[in-house]
C-alpha cells in the first residue's frame, strides 16, 4: 500500500455503509453517536467470550446445562452477563454421534450476543453454499475430521432463529474451573467449525 493512496482504502462496501449512514443520519433516522456505541460495544465487549462463558457452565453444571438446551435465550439471561441475548437463541449438543455446524444459507445470521462479530468466512458465498451440500469437506477444510459414524447436522440460522453449538467436553478437564475451560472454547468451536482440543 503506497501512502498517496491511503484515501482509496475504505471498500465498496464500506462506502456503500458510509452513504447510507450519511442519509439516515441527513434524515433524522439515526444518531451517529448511538451507532457508534452499539458498534464498539460488539467490537470490545461482545464477543465468543461470553459464549465459552456459557459452554464452560453448561459442562459443569447439567442443571443449566438442560436448561440452556431447553431455552438457551431463558437460560443466557438469567446469567446476568453484558450482552442482550434475542429470544430465539437455540443450543445444539454435539456427542461423539452427532456433530451440529451452523451456517446461513440467505446471508450472515449468526449469534451476535454471544459470540460478537461474524468471521468473514461464516459470511462467505462458498462457506454459505458448501456446507449445506458438502458439511465434511468444509470441516476438512478447518482441519476437522470425524468418524464416518458421526452424523453431521446443519443448522440454517435466520434473522429469528440463531444457534450456538454446545461442543463436546474434552477428556481429561474434569479438574479445571469453569474459568480454566472457558478459555478453551474457542469461536468456531461455538459455530461447529471446530472442536475444542482436549
Ligand atoms: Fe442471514
Amino acid at each position: 500500500m503506497h501512502d498517496h493512496d491511503h484515501h482509496s482504502e475504505l471498500s465498496e462496501m464500506q462506502l456503500r455503509v458510509k452513504a447510507l449512514e450519511t442519509i439516515l443520519t441527513e434524515k433524522g433516522y439515526v444518531d451517529p453517536a448511538a451507532l457508534d456505541l452499539i458498534v464498539e460495544h460488539y467490537e470490545t465487549k461482545v464477543g465468543p467470550h461470553i459464549g465459552a462463558r456459557v459452554v464452560a457452565k453448561a459442562w459443569a453444571e447439567p442443571a443449566f446445562k438442560r436448561a440452556l438446551l431447553a431455552d438457551a435465550s431463558k437460560a443466557i439471561a438469567g446469567l446476568g452477563l453484558d450482552t442482550k441475548v434475542g429470544d430465539h437463541l437455540i443450543a445444539v449438543e454435539n456427542t461423539p454421534q452427532l456433530h451440529n455446524i451452523i451456517v446461513c444459507t440467505l446471508c450472515s445470521c449468526y449469534p451476535w450476543d454471544v459470540l460478537g462479530l461474524p468471521p468473514t468466512w461464516y459470511k462467505s458465498a462458498p462457506y454459505r453454499s458448501r456446507t449445506v451440500k458438502d458439511p465434511r469437506g468444509v470441516l476438512a477444510d478447518f482441519g476437522v475430521t470425524l468418524p464416518a459414524t458421526t452424523q453431521i447436522r446443519v443448522w440454517d440460522s435466520t434473522a429469528e432463529t440463531r444457534y450456538l453449538v454446545l461442543p463436546v467436553r474434552p477428556a481429561g478437564t474434569e479438574r479445571l474451573s469453569q474459568d480454566e475451560l472457558a478459555a478453551r472454547v474457542t469461536r468456531d468451536s461455538m459455530v461447529g467449525t471446530g472442536l475444542v482440543a482436549a
